[in-house]
């Protein structure tokens, strides 16, 4: 039998839920319906009830997933209520992740935001497995496809998809790197270092990546990251790949897209480049975990 995955769970959650929407099912899913629902499929046995998430007010915490002490077949979701409503979401929905993939390996999860970069090894697995788990089930593979295919990408696009499933722009920016066929590439600054960068999978097969220059990495000159005039660029500017990735030959066009949160301390940047032969030689990314395409800035060394 197959390992149960994130992705397949949160797949056949959705097909439960869409018989019983009778195809009326809304874009952005119901958790408070999956939660309820789930004591009774095959995710849900020996367990009788998930109580209704509440909120706690530790800001270290994201999220909680426990199992009532008292009765085994109980168990209870908590979550920051400090959190934007889409965080929230998220978050719920991370829990319910843990709840399916993860609750036979302990009577409790306890989740921060920081450590499925910062964790132990196995944490920071079945860390990202709960966020797989969850992005997959709050944007559905089938929908997104629908909604990307044979269009141009913009920013304009990629948040309305935010709004159509209820998720924060990050999350739906990250879904759609990890989705895309297009080679694309997410970058996360935070204070004006990179924070954390994300690869499409034929960004991986083709080596494109991010020149580095320095350890932590600031925005690399005469890139819209780097320009402090520009806030938001949300149509694309075109300009030469290897002004970002020294790889790329000079023939390559990258789209830059450029998003400053409020506060002006966090930014995401956005590269979509022009196709490119898979570069056999380049192996590197056979190393890694082909379904999960995070990729931390210096984590290979390199
Ligand atoms: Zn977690």
């Amino acid at each position: 039998m197959q390992a149960l995955t994130g992705p397949i769970a949160a797949n056949n959650i959705h097909k439960w839920m869409r018989a019983w929407h009778q195809g009326s099912a809304p874009d952005a899913i119901d958790l408070d319906l999956v939660r309820q629902m789930l004591p009774d499929t095959p995710y849900g046995q020996g367990v009788r009830e998930i109580k209704a998430p509440m909120a706690h007010g530790l800001a270290s915490c994201e999220g909680m997933l426990a199992r009532n002490p008292n009765d085994a077949a109980e168990w209870g979701i908590f979550y920051n209520g400090h959190s934007s409503a889409q965080r929230q979401r998220f978050t719920i929905a991370h829990e319910l992740g843990h709840f399916v993939l993860h609750r036979s390996q302990g009577p409790n999860f306890s989740c921060d935001k920081e450590s499925i970069y910062s964790g132990a090894d196995r944490m920071r697995s079945i860390e990202r497995e709960a966020d797989d788990f969850a992005s997959n089930l709050l944007i559905p593979g089938d929908l997104l496809r629908d909604a990307i295919s044979d269009r141009r990408i913009d920013l304009h696009h990629l948040s309305n998809l935010a709004k159509r499933f209820q998720v924060s722009f990050e999350s739906l920016c990250i879904r759609f790197v990890k989705f895309t066929p297009q080679r694309a590439i997410l970058v996360y600054w935070d204070n004006g270092f990179a924070k954390y960068e994300w690869r499409s999978s034929s960004a991986k097969k083709t080596g494109a990546r991010i020149r580095r220059t320095d350890d932590p990495q600031e925005p690399l000159a005469e890139t819209l990251a780097a320009d402090p005039d520009i806030a938001q660029e949300w149509n694309g500017v075109d300009m030469p790949a290897d002004v970002w990735c020294p790889e790329e030959s000079s023939n390559i066009t990258l789209t830059e897209f450029k998003h400053t949160y409020g506060a002006r301390d966090r930014v995401l940047s956005l590269l979509l480049l022009e196709s490119a032969a898979p570069r056999t030689w380049d192996r590197s990314w056979q190393d890694e975990d082909v379904s999960d395409s995070f990729d931390q800035f210096g984590s290979r060394g390199d």
